[in-house]
């Protein structure tokens, strides 16, 4: 099953996604932590991409295609994963569809997690606090946020039309927001 985690920085798709993927027992694909990843081999994609990260802006659609091509080519993909901030543009989501068309195994469905605005800006800057990440200052958190809107918001639009989208409410406990997740995944299963 492929299954992409849409939602505004600060919602939750990290804590979510981890449950999920032990449940489903699919891989995690996480453009965020594979970037990191780039960034500590010192590559100098890595570091331009590092700049982009401090900044609050997306990494560029070329990197991240790449990377995510290659690691669709892993066998633990073959059947499935879990997308984690990915795709993050209409182009991104249009290769991703390309390529897993190629596949014959398009994508399953999009959970789209919904939250306020300014309970999310307030949870990223405790995040900043307690995990030391340098990209969630108060302006890099206000700048991904409005990137949010203006980049990766269409894809609503988009995965609506493709009829593969579930709206979820992550406003709740973390336990609340997966059996929320858990009632779209079954819902989709019975379809
Ligand atoms: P995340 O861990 O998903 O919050 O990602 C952290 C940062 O990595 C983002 O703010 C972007 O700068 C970059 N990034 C992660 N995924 C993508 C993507 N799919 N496209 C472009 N930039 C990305």
């Amino acid at each position: 099953m492929f299954i992409v985690f849409l939602g505004p920085p600060g919602v939750g798709k990290g804590t979510q996604c981890r449950r999920l993927i032990s449940d489903l027992k699919i891989p995690h694909v996480s453009t965020g932590d594979m970037l990191r990843q780039a960034i500590r081999g010192g590559t100098v994609a890595g570091q331009n991409a590092a700049r982009n990260m401090d900044a609050g802006q997306l990494v560029s659609d070329e990197l991240v295609l790449k990377l995510v091509e290659q690691r669709l080519t892993e066998p633990d993909c073959v059947t499935g994963c879990l997308f984690d901030g990915f795709p993050r543009t209409i182009v991104q989501a249009e290769v991703l569809d390309e390529v897993l068309a190629r596949r014959h195994t398009p994508l399953d469905l999009v959970l789209e997690l919904q939250g306020d605005e300014q309970v999310l800006i307030q949870r990223m800057l405790l995040r900043a606090n307690l995990e030391n990440r340098s990209d969630d200052t108060p302006e890099t958190v206000r700048a991904r946020m409005r990137v949010y809107h203006s980049q990766t918001e269409p894809l609503v639009e988009y995965y609506g039309r493709h009829s593969i989208l579930a709206p979820i409410d992550a406003m709740g406990s973390p336990d609340e927001v997966y059996a929320r997740i858990q009632q779209a995944l079954q819902h989709h299963c019975r379809k």
